[in-house]
């Protein structure tokens, strides 16, 4: 079987701040910590950690729009090449696009159907406005709509439907279903399924696990601005298949499992513990984990446990 290209590989990604405190102190607030991942043609890899784990920076970081007082490091990649300034301000919009998670992203002043047709680089045409909107399941009337009238779902679907007028290779979602109700929710996630099908690389940023596993190929487990575990969709079928102590409680909360939440909370990025940031919740940590955790191979996935183990 032909091997998928590599659409994206991201390299110890790591992305800081520089803050002032009263205005003289300055400080550097590592906000995402060497994360590497890579997500390939046909594939839809979710990175899925609980708000303020620093997710969304790292859709942010990989398309070039950190805030302005924001510094990363790492190698990103597009299809092996460098992904530098220049190349992204290249790709961005066209071969790579953001669904974003604020729905502020639409013109609040614009119809639907134009938003729409400015998704393309040489102003899509009425034709494929409308092909668009009832791809994803709208009816005609939503062109003519402004954003205030589209409900929550709507407004999704209309998100989605700016970003693949270019036909993107490498789709970024950004928690793409807050506020939708299950079905919904569903529905805006099998859009993102049926792109990696027709061939495109998507990168899901989510909170839901659950929701995750419906539509992922891969799931990479985040917990205060790092990667702790990489893991196929299937591994979640059986706790013994994942490698990490946060990913297993992750398991356990699932309500099929009992809904059964790891003691502690996740810490503020600016308290993590060095070594590894899940000790002070692990009751299997001992002095080695307080020293640097490197994140590595384990069992067809990667793991950033020094006690993990082949199960
Ligand atoms: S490195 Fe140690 S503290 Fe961290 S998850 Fe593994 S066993 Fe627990």
């Amino acid at each position: 079987m032909e091997e998928k290209k590599t659409v994206l590989s991201v390299k110890n990604l790591s992305v800081s701040f520089t803050q002032y405190e009263r205005w003289i102190k300055r400080t550097t607030l590592l906000a995402v910590k060497d994360v590497s991942l890579t997500v390939r043609e046909g594939e839809l890899v979710a990175v899925v950690g609980s708000s303020g784990s620093g997710k969304s920076l790292l859709a942010h970081g990989v398309l070039g729009i950190l805030p302005y007082n924001a510094a990363w490091s790492g190698e990103i990649s597009y299809y092996g090449e460098k992904l530098t300034e220049k190349r992204m301000g290249q790709l961005r919009g066209k071969e790579i696009v953001l669904v974003p998670q604020s729905v502020s992203y639409l013109d609040p002043l614009m119809k639907a159907g134009a938003q729409i047709r400015n998704g393309k680089r040489d102003q899509g045409s009425m034709g494929e406005s409308l092909k668009t909107l009832k791809r994803y399941g709208l009816d005609e009337t939503v062109e003519k709509l402004y954003p205030f009238e589209l409900s929550g779902g709507m407004t999704r679907r209309i998100l989605i439907s700016t970003a693949v007028m270019e036909k993107p290779k490498l789709v970024i979602a950004d928690e793409p279903t807050p506020g939708l109700h299950l079905e919904a929710a569903k529905r805006v996630l099998s859009h993102f399924r049926e792109m990696a099908d027709e061939g495109a690389g998507v990168l899901l940023i989510t909170h839901d696990l659950e929701l995750a596993l419906e539509v992922a190929d891969r799931i990479v487990v985040f917990y205060a601005g790092t990667s702790v575990e990489e893991a196929s969709a299937s591994d979640f079928r059986d706790e013994r298949l994942l490698r990490h102590p946060y990913s297993k409680a992750l398991y356990m909360a699932m309500p099929d499992h009992g809904f059964c939440a790891a003691p502690g909370a996740q810490p503020y990025i600016k308290d993590r513990p060095s070594g590894c940031p899940y000790a002070p919740r692990c009751e299997r940590r001992e002095a080695k984990c307080l020293e640097k955790v490197d994140y590595v191979s384990l069992a067809g996935g990667m793991v950033r446990c020094v006690k993990a183990e082949e199960g």
